[in-house]
């Protein structure tokens, strides 16, 4: 059987800050595949590049060194254009939601899905409501973001990322802001309708609670990239296969 194309290659990425005598390396040699389906986490100190990686991943920023490729379409030189259409594939979750205040959440939803496709309204509402269904906040989908807690708003901010069925998530700290029960029963979502789907997820985090989703946590330290020893002793233990390669 052929190998699944991977979601996310990345090959020799280096990455710096700055410039001139204040040029400073941020990551180095980073080299590493996501596969549909996986849920990979990635943890690491604070200021060892994470968010940067994710970053360079999201289309957010323009890959200087190495190659990056989404789908098999490379970043590196990538135009705007380009750029942008890469972005329309990735789903994004931040730590603080970002929801607009001045919107609901099926509003906040339906955002998502007007900017990325021609779709009729009657439709954008119809599958804004259906997502948010989903995450388990049907009975809120006329509510401003005041008036939900947290885990709630959390869980807006996961449907307006699902809601165009993106090849990935990139998920930054979702968690930090949530209390323990808050934080898991979002990344158990996250993974639900991450294998419902086969989105793959990349998805920092300091939370060890929350650790026995992934299928493969790899560590950032410095800038430098590694496998975590526990990884393939964590996925046997929680029942998910492993990629070797
Ligand atoms: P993490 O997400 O692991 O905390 P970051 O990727 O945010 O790490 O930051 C990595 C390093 O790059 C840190 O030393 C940080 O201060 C620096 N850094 C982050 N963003 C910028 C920027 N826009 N300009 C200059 N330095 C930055
Ligand atoms: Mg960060």
């Amino acid at each position: 059987m052929p190998k699944k194309e991977a979601v996310i290659s990345i090959k020799h990425l280096n990455h710096y800050y700055g410039k001139g005598a204040l040029k400073k390396q941020i990551l180095f040699d980073i080299n590493f595949d996501i596969y549909p389906g996986e849920i990979v986490i990635m943890t690491g100190p604070s200021g060892s590049g994470k968010t940067t990686l994710l970053s360079l991943i999201g289309g957010l920023r323009s890959v200087q060194e190495g190659s990056l490729k989404f789908l098999g379409e490379e970043l590196y030189r990538a135009n705007q254009k380009r750029l942008v259409n890469i972005r329309r594939n990735i789903g994004f979750i931040f730590q603080a939601h970002n929801l607009l205040g001045f919107l609901t959440a099926r509003q906040n939803v339906q955002m998502a899905v007007e900017l990325n496709d021609r779709i009729s309204q009657v439709d954008a509402i119809a599958r804004s409501e259906g997502i948010l269904k989903s995450v388990g906040l049907g009975s809120r989908v006329n509510y401003f973001p005041d008036n939900l807690s947290g885990g709630q708003k959390q869980r807006v901010a996961i449907a307006r990322a699902l809601v165009n069925n993106p090849a990935m998530i990139l998920a930054d700290e979702p968690t930090a802001a949530l209390d323990r029960q808050s934080g898991r029963d979002v990344v158990e979502l996250m993974q639900r309708l991450a294998r419902e789907k086969g989105t793959s997820i990349l998805l920092v985090t300091h939370d060890n609670r929350i650790l026995d989703i992934a299928d493969r946590i790899i560590n950032m330290e410095d800038g430098v990239l590694a496998r975590d020893s526990q990884n393939i002793v964590l996925s046997r233990e929680s029942g998910f296969k492993t990629h070797t390669n």
